[in-house]
């Protein structure tokens, strides 16, 4: 097979001898085994025979193989929400006395774990605007930096980092790079091409796609990912099965869906542009993006969310929602549905306005989660609540 997704879609299970054609599910704590000597060999990792399901389990096996298989990745290791995989892997390889580097606009909660928790283990942290140059990210380089992170296409900012550029300054001052993959998906970008050691997904978002179930993962080299596995393993964040076995049949359509996700928002993104309510519209793809030339360079499409400013600030944000019909009003996004959020009067409100305006976020700043419903219809629900 010379294509990913052909690959992936073949990638499973071995078939047991009920000759099931889809994967079943493994919902086992433990595994069997005839003997003694087997246990002991099984143990002392002398065979890769499953043992307990906080170690592995084939659902999650399974999925795991498949995301590397899109990702280009050696291996990997899957966890029970997409934040699990990013402590792990934090824990796993930065120790006290480390310094990480990473860009400043970043998931809130791993903003949380870098700013507020990693320093109560001695490990330190600074920041780069997601606009630095080569050399700004060079110059905050410590002698004690450990890794480089960094999300690309940023939540909820959008803004797109040069992951190749980024990569060839980890490269030269022996770093690891670890890159945030979840918005842009292996369908719209591959880091480790791009030359990123680690890459983290939340696969509650447009893995799953249809808002149902939690999980993570980290793919990346052999040796980065022993590390993590035997951190994760002694300390339990695994993936369920149940879990695994969702996100590893929606794996199979992850490429046709998030060809009508990102052709639905460049649609709505281009329908926006120029409306009378708006400031201005921001979306990898559209030439306006300050960042259009890097998304054209690495990413194959322009992802799935579409980010506009509201004239009038936080209260013209809080009524566009009320104003919605059809759009849900929810946290999560990567969903079959349409969401909308307005992060300045939530995911980001504990920020003062400075802060929000150091990522990006203004006060009239909505996102949205364009979804697979007719994008005519999502469009027009987009511009009755603007005009209400
Ligand atoms: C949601 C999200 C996470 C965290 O994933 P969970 O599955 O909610 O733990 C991390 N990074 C980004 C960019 C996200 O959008």
């Amino acid at each position: 097979m010379k294509h990913n997704q052909s690959k992936l879609i073949r990638t499973q299970i071995p078939r047991t001898a009920e000759g099931e054609h889809a994967s079943p599910m493994y919902l086992t704590s433990s595994f069997c085994f005839d003997t003694a000597e087997d246990m002991r060999a099984a143990f002392a990792d002398e065979t890769d025979a499953n043992i307990y399901s906080r170690f592995s389990n084939p659902n999650v096996q399974e999925f795991v193989d498949r995301l590397c298989v899109l990702e280009n990745a050696e291996t990997g290791f899957a966890t029970a929400t997409g934040m699990s995989a990013v402590f792990g892997s934090f824990m796993a390889l930065l120790k006290k006395g480390d310094h990480i580097l990473s860009c400043n606009s970043i998931f809130g909660s791993t903003h949380t774990v870098i700013s507020k928790y990693l320093p109560k283990y001695g490990i330190e942290y600074s920041y780069v605007s997601a606009n630095a140059s080569a050399a700004e990210w060079e110059k905050a380089i410590q002698p004690n930096t450990k890794m480089i992170y960094l999300e690309t296409p940023t939540n909820p900012g959008l803004e797109v980092i040069d992951i190749a550029m980024v990569s060839a300054i980890a490269k030269k001052h022996k770093v690891i790079l670890s890159v945030d993959n979840c918005f842009a998906t292996p369908i719209g970008q591959t880091p480790i091409d791009l030359g990123a050691d680690l890459v983290i997904h939340s696969a509650t978002k447009w893995m799953d796609g249809q808002g149902r179930v939690l999980g993570g993962a980290i793919v990346g080299s052999k040796a980065l990912i022993h590390e993590i596995y035997l951190f994760c393993r002694a300390t339990g964040p695994s993936l369920s099965p149940f879990n695994a076995w969702v996100l590893s049949k929606s794996l199979e359509t992850l490429e046709v869906r998030m060809e009508r996700h990102c052709s639905n928002a460049l649609f709505v993104a281009e329908k926006l542009q120029g409306h009378a309510k708006i400031n201005f519209v921001k979306y990898p793809f559209l030439t306006s993006h300050p960042h259009y030339a890097i998304a054209k360079k690495q990413m194959l499409n322009g992802g799935g969310i579409v980010c506009f400013e509201m004239k009038g600030g936080i209260e013209a944000g809080r009524s566009f929602l009320n104003n919605l019909k059809m759009l849900s009003l929810t946290a999560n996004l990567g969903d079959t549905r349409s969401i909308a959020s307005h992060p300045a009067s939530t995911t980001h409100a504990k920020l003062s306005e400075a802060e929000r305006a150091a990522v990006s976020i203004s006060d009239g700043l909505i996102r949205i989660s364009v979804g697979l419903e007719h994008k005519e219809d999502i469009l027009a629900d987009i511009m009755q609540a603007l005009e209400a």
